[in-house]
């Protein structure tokens, strides 16, 4: 069988590692050269909006998914009249864009941060009458990573805020004094049965995942089925296949969505070393109509990103409880280049691992 990747990033390269154990094969549609899935499988050279390379792609592949949020949504729809398509383009679709997220969100019940849709300089400014300070400037389509953000701490703010992000469809929304950033990485299958991985917590510099701690600490059960709650309602509908992340703020007992990710996420990739089944073979088996694997954990897991910089193989391997996961990117700023998992039935002991390897990156590594 082959499985069709929209998207040639690390995210394929470890769907590719997850599914050939499975005697799958993959095929990837990916602009760039190189890429981190060469060698993985076939690599079709072409721009996602290229509807010839699309086809080329699609041809002979059993089932397509995507694992670069921001392919356009007519190459998917075009996709899927020639093949299943999972997740559904509709997922993609409210994904990117902050708007039809927050509505979806609104019409479900899902907590979020107040928010209004921001089209105009004075547009702004009643959105700020509403919201309130502090809040984030947002632009609605194309930001990831805390890029095309900016926080506005006093009215004054509004300014230079819109003079870097006015012109585009945007969304101010207020700020979330949170005590912790939580995510929960969840999975539905073509006969609609669902397993969802425990709530992990998150930590972010300058708008990027630098840590996930897996199972985050101190989670209710009530809390963890709140969560689960709200991820099932989104599966419902959107008619959702496949892996998808919920980003959450806990503030106090409340639980705000963040937004969605349609595809596998980095707050999951503990679940390659941390958990019974990874988030990377769940979402294939998903896509192609297998029994979901167990989604229990094996212990605690810190992730570690390893951004910009990459520390030597022998700092981060002489960690007995390290298992390094590299992308063969070439090193810049603030690039994602790596993941090490720290996995330990002790959570201390992971913590204390994780430590260690910390301490082993280089000066230089970190968020641009
Ligand atoms: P996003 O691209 O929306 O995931 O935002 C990136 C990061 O910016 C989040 O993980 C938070 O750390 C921070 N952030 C985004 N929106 C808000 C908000 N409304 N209030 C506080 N922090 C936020």
């Amino acid at each position: 069988l082959i499985v069709g990747v929209l998207g040639g990033g690390q995210l394929g390269r470890m769907l590719a590692l997850a599914g050939t154990p499975l005697g799958l094969r993959f095929r990837f549609l990916e602009p760039r050269a190189p890429s981190p899935v060469d060698g993985l499988g076939e690599v079709v050279r072409g721009a996602y909006d290229d509807l010839d390379a699309v086809r080329r792609f699609a041809d002979g592949v059993a089932v397509a998914t995507y694992e670069f949020e921001n392919v356009p949504v007519a190459s998917a729809r075009a996709l899927a009249s020639d093949v299943a398509v999972f997740p559904p383009p509709a997922a993609l679709e409210m994904a990117q864009d902050r708007r039809r997220e927050k509505e979806a969100f609104q019409a479900l019940g899902i907590p979020a941060a107040p928010w209004r849709a921001v089209d105009s300089r004075e547009g702004l400014d009643a959105a700020l009458a509403e919201v309130g300070l502090p809040a984030v400037l947002k632009t609605r389509r194309l930001g990831y990573d805390g890029k095309g953000q900016a926080v506005l701490r006093e009215p004054a703010d509004a300014d230079a805020a819109w003079a870097r992000l006015g012109g585009r469809p945007l969304l101010l929304e207020g700020f979330v004094d949170f005590q912790r950033e939580l995510s929960i990485v969840a999975v539905r299958a073509r006969d609609g049965a669902e397993a969802f991985y425990p709530l992990v917590e998150n930590r972010h510099r300058g708008g990027i995942l630098v840590e996930t701690e897996a199972p985050a600490a101190a989670v209710s059960a009530e809390l963890q089925s709140r969560a689960e709650g709200y991820a099932r309602a989104l599966f419902d509908r959107l008619g959702y296949v496949g892996v998808m992340a919920l980003e959450l703020f806990q503030a106090g007992d409340t639980l705000l969505a963040n937004e969605v990710a349609p595809r596998v996420h980095n707050s999951g990739h503990w679940s390659q070393d941390g958990a019974v089944t990874c988030q990377f073979e769940n979402h294939l088996r998903a896509i192609l109509g297998l029994p979901l694997g167990s989604t229990a954990v094996t212990g605690t897991t810190v992730m570690l990103n390893l951004l910009g910089a990459l520390p030597s193989l022998d700092a981060v391997l002489a960690e007995p409880a390290a298992h390094l996961h590299l992308y063969d990117k070439a090193p810049r700023p603030g690039r994602k280049l790596g993941h090490v998992n720290l996995v330990d039935h002790d959570p201390d002991a992971a913590h204390a691992a994780a430590d260690r390897v910390r301490a082993a990156l280089p000066p230089e590594a970190g968020p641009a």
